[in-house]
């Protein structure tokens, strides 16, 4: 079977990178508290920054007023 080589975009670094190295974190997509669905996010799984951004990653992130 051929695949070819194909590239995701890592949502953390924002590098598009071969397949082998993209891994997917699925989280619950939580907003206002509720859980609304699920987000997957896509990080390197060779970097260290993006595996530790993936964790904190959110496409709905609120941003808490202190
Ligand atoms: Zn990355």
């Amino acid at each position: 079977m051929v695949t070819g080589f194909d590239t995701w975009k890592c949502h953390i670094c924002g590098e598009d990178r071969p397949d082998s190295k993209i891994s997917v974190l699925s989280k619950p997509l939580i907003i206002n508290g509720q859980v609304c669905g699920e987000q997957n996010i896509r990080y390197c799984n060779d970097r260290r920054a993006c595996i530790l951004g993936a964790k904190d990653f959110s496409f709905f992130k609120a941003r808490e007023v202190e």
